[in-house]
């Protein structure tokens, strides 16, 4: 049946998921461990030097926790009329200030009145900043991040046009895929929870981009009847 269907698919993801936690939390653990057993054996030693490593350290072991417990955490779910236009405003406030640091400004285009789409209010600001983030992140030079919200058809729309390095195609299908990054200090779990959460509404996210030139990411969510 449908219902076990969806269990198995769970259980194979938590699976998979475990198995790379495991791993990522590992890495800087052992470093931690490494450090610690190099002072108990070196009294004199100056550890002052080797903090910053062990505090980088611990920072990845608390981010990659603070992303899995969003995905963890039972949240109270509230689905209610959302409007789009709001979230993208809130959202593009909420990162201008980090982004113009970078000398990147946020431009929105927000049609007037898109029809109200079935959200969980909290789980798309998420995916925005996700998704804003990613294209902050991807814009060394600074430049424009255009933001549309449109309807199309049955479909709302939302586009987040970056000029950032653009994704190999050979990698735009990872993407999504746990822990998958090419930062250094990346989780690679942005992509997957903003899946994650779009498919929970029914909607869907693509992936239109050149490499060097930049990247268009659209969310598309269905009208309401
Ligand atoms: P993280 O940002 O921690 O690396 P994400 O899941 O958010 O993890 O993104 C995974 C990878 O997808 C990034 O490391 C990057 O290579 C690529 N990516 C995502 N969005 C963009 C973008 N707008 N421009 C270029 N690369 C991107
Ligand atoms: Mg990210």
């Amino acid at each position: 049946t449908e219902e076990m269907l969806r269990k198995s698919d769970k259980l194979s993801i938590v699976g998979q998921l475990a198995a790379s936690i495991a791993h990522e939390i590992r890495n800087p653990l052992t470093s931690l461990k490494g450090f610690i057993q190099l002072f108990q054996e070196n009294c004199d030693i100056d550890a002052g030097k080797y903090y910053m490593i062990m505090l980088d350290e611990l920072n990845r072991i608390e981010h990659i926790m603070s992303e899995l417990l969003l995905l963890a955490k039972p949240q109270v779910k509230s689905y209610c009329d959302t409007d789009l236009n709001k979230l993208v405003r809130f959202v593009a406030t909420l990162l201008e200030r980090h982004a113009l640091v970078q000398n990147i400004h946020i431009v929105t285009d927000l049609e007037k009145d898109i029809p109200l789409v079935r959200g969980e209010e909290n789980e798309l600001k998420q995916v925005l900043i996700n998704l804003i983030k990613n294209a902050i992140e991807a814009m060394n030079d600074g430049g424009i991040i255009l933001v549309k919200g449109f309807r199309e058809g049955d479909k709302v729309l939302i586009q987040i046009i970056d000029q950032g390095c653009g994704i190999p195609k050979d990698l735009i299908d990872r993407l999504g895929e746990p822990f998958f990054t090419t930062k250094e200090k990346g989780t690679g779990l942005g992509m997957m929870v903003s899946y994650k959460i779009m498919k929970e509404h029914n909607g869907d996210i693509t992936i239109k981009s050149k490499a060097g030139k930049g990247t268009e990411i659209t969310l598309s969510f269905p009208l309401q009847n």
